[in-house]
């Protein structure tokens, strides 16, 4: 109090040197509500307006500016701009508005914001290390300012949601899933890192942009793009030994590979293929409450022979192996439609994965056609075509079933198979219905419907927190049913009374520490905990849980 300004003193509290630094420091600044005594500590006075004003204020004011913003893409770059301003701020407003700020700072709104990435573009958010940087990714990854990173999202870019290779522009993904990992678990930003590995752009329009911050050359492949991952992961190694890598938004055929060539070698997962599987069992495993009925018995068509369907398929296979059928007997009761038609033994078109999941059946084409023959009790679209589900589909499921299982999981909702209308309509409010991307409730005749969201955000934060938490060796599927059932598990019967197989995104902080707690017990069963959390585990983990609270920098 009172004493003049003395850069040293300022440093050894704060570790800058000099006031204006502490107010660009978006994880010490509090803006207005740094208080009369941090105002003079930090010599701050003169550079605020001289009212101290409390959190509450200062959500009130951001909550308003959010509102005002004439669309979506407005209201992201405001959150963005917060976000650099004042992290704590930020991390608030998005906890106490989740659901109103979920679709802006993850999709559909960040799509858009990637898509106009290089005219959006203010300041890097992340890391960048492109194909130039082979070599020196350990270096690269030093200039990290904090060094205990305990999770990083990293994507090539190459296949942006449903919006295909947006390059070095995919940062928005790694720098959204991160904020869902401290807004939905409280994982401190601190310890978050995303990262984009620029490998070059197959997409001619970005390339040709002079906006475009990437390299502006085609994709490396083969050996060179394989190094370079291989680079990367021993770098995070070296660097950040305690950090998890989540693999986000590759093409599906490095996204499979990499998995494959991975996930037992290190600690990591694929969020759009396992992360989406939890997502969608934890769905079936609601609408199965609801029919009363069990996993095993049911009869499974998709609508889709991609990453998404063989993911779910894959993990509805191991939870019932996990009840004692066996996958090879399990896989009788599944079929799978592409493109061309149902997945048969006689097609000789097959590619990838799909020849797992043919079944001896003569062909079809006509989807109602497979319904009303194979006579599913759950039918999954995972096939990005809009309309697919129409009205003889969802009827013909009506005829057959009481209480149809229908998820239409394309995103976005304009790629949805069919809308959660047509589905209660077409099968006179029998359905259970699910989607990716969210729809409004429905009423039909005095009943109203509201459907369930299988947004990954349920799952892919209480995993990442529970793995930390305890610093799991390996992420594995078994990781993923646990998550699915402690999350399908927590939808609250008054929401499956009204058809919502998913609980409330209100409840997500207790969600994902339950299935933080879920990951934390199977992973000691399974000996890959490096830390015993013991009795007090879930105490320990909420305790750990960031709140977006102010710190209080004068009485420490
Ligand atoms: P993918 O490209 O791997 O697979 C798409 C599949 O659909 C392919 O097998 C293709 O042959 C098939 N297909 C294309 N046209 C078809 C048609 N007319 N009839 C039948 N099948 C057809 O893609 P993916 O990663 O599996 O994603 C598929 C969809 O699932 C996307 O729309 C994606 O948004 C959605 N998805 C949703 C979630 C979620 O809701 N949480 C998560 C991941 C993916």
């Amino acid at each position: 109090m009172g004493k003049t300004f003395d850069s040293n003193r300022l440093k050894e509290l704060t570790g800058h040197a000099n006031p204006l630094e502490i107010l660009n420091d978006p994880y010490m600044n509090k803006g207005v509500a740094f208080t009369e005594e941090e105002r003079d500590l930090f010599h701050l006075r003169g550079l605020l307006p001289p009212r101290v004003q409390t959190m509450e204020a200062q959500l009130g004011r951001a909550l308003d500016n959010f509102r005002c913003k004439p669309n979506d893409l407005e209201k992201y770059i405001f959150l963005t701009g917060l976000q650099e301003r004042n992290e704590t701020l930020f991390y608030r407003l998005v906890m106490t508005n989740i659901e109103e700020m979920l679709p802006i700072i993850y999709t559909p709104t960040v799509g858009k914001a990637c898509q106009t990435y290089g005219h959006i573009f203010r300041r890097p958010q992340g890391m960048f290390i492109s194909i130039n940087d082979k070599g020196r990714i350990a270096e690269l990854l030093g200039n990290w300012v904090h060094k205990d990173v305990r999770v990083i999202v990293v994507t090539d870019g190459s296949r942006i949601l449903g919006l295909g290779d947006l390059g070095a522009h995919g940062m928005g993904i790694p720098v959204g899933k991160l904020a869902l990992y401290t807004a939905l678990a409280g994982i401190p930003p601190i310890h978050c890192l995303p990262v984009t590995l620029d490998m070059g752009t197959n997409n001619e329009a970005l390339r040709n942009d002079p906006l475009y911050v990437g390299l502006p050359q085609p994709r490396v492949t083969g050996e060179i793009y394989d190094e370079m991952i291989e680079e990367f992961v021993l770098a995070v190694q070296e660097q950040f030994p305690r950090a998890m890598i989540q693999f986000e938004d590759f093409s599906n055929d490095n996204a499979f590979r990499l998995l494959e060539k991975y996930q037992d070698r290190i600690c990591t997962f694929n969020d759009d293929i396992q992360g989406t599987a939890a997502v969608a069992l934890a769905g079936i495993l609601g609408a199965l409450r609801i029919t009363e009925a069990d996993l095993c018995t049911q009869r499974y068509l998709f609508m889709g022979a991609g990453s998404a369907g063989f993911g779910i398929a894959d993990l509805i296979l191991r939870a019932m192996e996990q009840k004692g059928i066996p996958r090879e007997q399990g896989l009788k009761q599944f079929r799978f439609m592409d493109s061309r038609g149902l997945v048969t033994r006689s097609r000789t078109d097959l590619r990838g994965r799909k020849s797992e999941f043919v079944c001896d059946d003569p062909p079809l084409t006509d989807l109602q056609q497979v319904v009303e023959r194979f006579m599913p009790t759950v039918l999954i679209g995972v096939s990005g075509q809009p309309g697919v589900f129409h009205q003889g589909v969802v009827e013909a499921m009506a005829r057959i079933n009481p209480r149809p299982i229908i998820f239409a999981l394309s995103n976005p909702t304009s790629k949805a198979e069919c809308s959660a209308q047509q589905c209660y309509q077409w099968s006179d409010g029998r359905a259970i219905f699910a989607s990716g991307s969210p729809f409004e409730p429905v009423t039909i005749a005095g009943q109203t419907f509201v459907s369930g969201q299988g947004n990954n955000a349920y799952c892919f934060p209480g995993i990442g927190l529970g793995v930390i938490m305890c610093e799991a060796s390996r992420v594995t599927e078994e990781m993923f049913l646990v998550a699915a059932q402690t999350l399908a598990q927590m939808t609250a019967q008054s929401d499956l009374d009204q058809g919502r197989v998913y609980p409330s995104m209100q409840d997500i902080r207790a969600i994902s520490l339950n299935i933080a707690l879920a990951v934390v017990d199977l992973a000691s069963k399974r000996g890959l905990a490096q830390r015993d959390l013991g009795e007090h585990a879930k105490e320990r983990i909420s305790a750990w849980m960031c709140n977006a609270n102010y710190r209080n920098y004068a009485n420490r």
